[in-house]
């Protein structure tokens, strides 16, 4: 991946690098998924863009969205959780509740999700 597509510093991106350990369970060409470090459900795996984009906010390739999404259901499929049902969700900013600055989905499942989430 060319330079100016990662940060040296950001955690994601070191996950990427191989840098810092993680439980990958999926991956495709622009997106790869692992289990989420602390988890707050029974199935709790993140997934993330190859290349750094801090949030949503900042995203501006379509087909990159896709994909993380795409391999989002397919985690979903993988963990056995599609049938039963399971949230996706993409924290964003101070607000959002976002606390590492590169885009992430969490796939949630395992029990019964909470409305609206606080
Ligand atoms: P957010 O708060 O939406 O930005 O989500 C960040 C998520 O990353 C949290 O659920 C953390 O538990 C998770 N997390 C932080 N560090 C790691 C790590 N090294 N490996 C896996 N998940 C992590
Ligand atoms: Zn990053």
């Amino acid at each position: 991946m060319p330079d100016e597509h990662t940060d040296p510093s950001c955690l994601f991106c070191r996950i990427v690098r191989g840098e810092i350990p993680a439980t990958i369970i999926a991956s495709n060409a622009h997106a790869l998924a692992f289990r989420d470090l602390h988890p707050r459900a029974p199935t709790h795996v993140l997934v993330i863009p190859r290349e750094h984009v801090a949030s949503l906010a900042a995203a501006t390739d379509g087909a990159m969205l896709g994909s993380v999404l795409l391999l989002a259901a397919e985690v979903a499929r993988i963990e056995g959780l599609a049938e039963a049902g399971y949230r996706v969700v993409s924290n964003v900013g101070a607000d959002g509740g976002q606390t590492v600055p590169h885009l992430h989905v969490h796939v949630m499942g395992g029990r019964a999700m909470q409305w609206p989430p606080g």
